[in-house]
């Protein structure tokens, strides 16, 4: 596909391998393993002499297809699909990361992703150092002699706090170590990282690229020697996370419509933040499209527009978010995102829960913290839901 086409255009398009039936729609290839012609077809496929598939948990043409079309979308040289998000973060620290290595993350990043560092990679010798998501200075003072990756998410999880990309980009370059962003409240549509300097870009697939809540995936994007040379396809490949070929063929799908998904989200996102805005019982409203919120001229700059995601703290505590969570009758109380419903979330008994109180009060989690992934709803139906909740108190 031509470079010149817009982001709409490369989402419909990319991708397709047409087989013999000349299918109009992609393909889907149900199947686990690919035959040779010949014993040295074989040998010359399993030496790498001669390109093709071998085997799925190495490559799949819906898979690849996949690749190629978010690889076009994110203007990456290369994309490796994973089964989830989490196992996209996985292969990328798992390829690229030896025991004795440390990282810096933003301590506003997704849950399990806390987790992961703090208690998995720490048992095999990769510590992490937390630092916050918005202070550049305190990223360039935690950089060590074995520092090898930068890890940020941005918008963050949820009280969408915005990272500067380019400026922690150029604190990586100067350590010798790789900047890596998962991009998943914004999607390409909204923010393209690895034109900010980025090195690499992690997805999970599960939220906006799918969009319609189905399925599991995710992906990690960058340069070919990084995410093709340097370990990353090798360590799916040997490990297995594997996205499998029926999940990649629902985000295909799910990828021609991204772009006017982001915008609806986005602009019945931003309608509701200025709503909750004007709610006597809210105390603080986090949306990036705010010109309230603290790097409201960085998200400007950064991204397109707020994005979906917006968070609410209520005045009174748990008790009174718990309230408009139990009076919904429309939006869906469930942890996902990204979906077309509206879903809504209390973060310090769900997604956050696992992680420590200290951990959550240095991220700003509190109690009366409430987060909704705004969907495609009719906005008046979603305000009317909350309504309910926000007034019954
Ligand atoms: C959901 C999520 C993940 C993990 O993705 P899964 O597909 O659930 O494994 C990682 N990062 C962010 C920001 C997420 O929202």
């Amino acid at each position: 596909m031509s470079d010149d086409f817009e982001l709409e255009t490369l989402a419909l398009h990319t991708g397709i391998h047409r087989s013999q039936f000349n299918e109009h729609s992609e393909a889907l290839y149900l199947t686990s393993s690919y035959v040779f012609d010949s014993a040295a077809q074989a040998a010359a496929r399993f030496s790498g002499a001669e390109p093709g598939n071998i085997y799925s948990r190495f490559t799949n043409p819906t898979v690849t297809a996949f690749e190629e079309r978010l690889a076009a979308l994110e203007g990456a040289e290369a994309c490796v699909a994973t089964s989830s998000g989490m196992s996209a973060i996985l292969s990328c620290v798992m390829g690229l990361l030896s025991a004795g290595d440390h990282v810096i993350a933003s301590r506003s990043l997704f849950g399990a992703t806390v987790n992961l560092f703090n208690n998995i990679l720490k048992r095999f010798g990769v510590e992490t150092t937390f630092v916050s998501a918005t202070d550049v200075a305190a990223w360039q003072a935690a950089v060590k002699a074995n520092t090898k990756l930068l890890f940020i998410e941005t918008p963050s999880n949820p009280l969408t706090e915005i990272s500067d990309i380019a400026a922690l980009a150029a604190v990586a370059r100067k350590a010798g170590a790789w900047l890596a962003v998962d991009n998943c409240f914004c999607s390409p549509i909204l923010q393209r990282p690895l034109e900010l300097g980025a090195d690499l870009v992690i997805h999970s697939a599960t939220k906006y690229l799918d969009g319609q809540g189905r399925v599991l995936g995710g992906a990690v994007l960058g340069n070919r020697e990084l995410v093709m040379e340097k370990g990353i396809h090798g360590f799916l490949r040997t490990a297995g996370p594997t996205l499998s070929a029926f999940n990649a063929w629902v985000i295909l799908k799910g990828i021609e419509t991204l772009k006017i998904r982001m915008e609806a989200h986005s602009a019945n996102a931003m309608e509701i933040a200025c709503w909750l805005e004007k709610q006597p019982n809210v105390a603080r409203v986090y949306y990036p499209g705010l010109a309230s919120h603290p790097q409201y001229e960085l998200a400007r700059q950064q991204q397109k527009t707020g994005g979906g995601i917006v968070s609410f703290e209520m005045k009174g505590g748990k008790e009174a978010a718990w309230q408009v969570v139990d009076a919904t009758r429309l939006i869906s109380i469930t942890a996902n995102l990204g979906d077309t419903k509206s879903t809504l979330t209390h973060p310090a008994t769900t997604t956050h829960a696992r992680i420590t109180q200290e951990a959550r009060d240095a991220a700003g989690i509190t109690e009366g913290l409430l987060r909704i992934a705004v969907g495609l709803e009719a906005v008046q139906d979603i305000k009317a839901d909350l309504a309910r909740g926000l007034q019954g108190l």
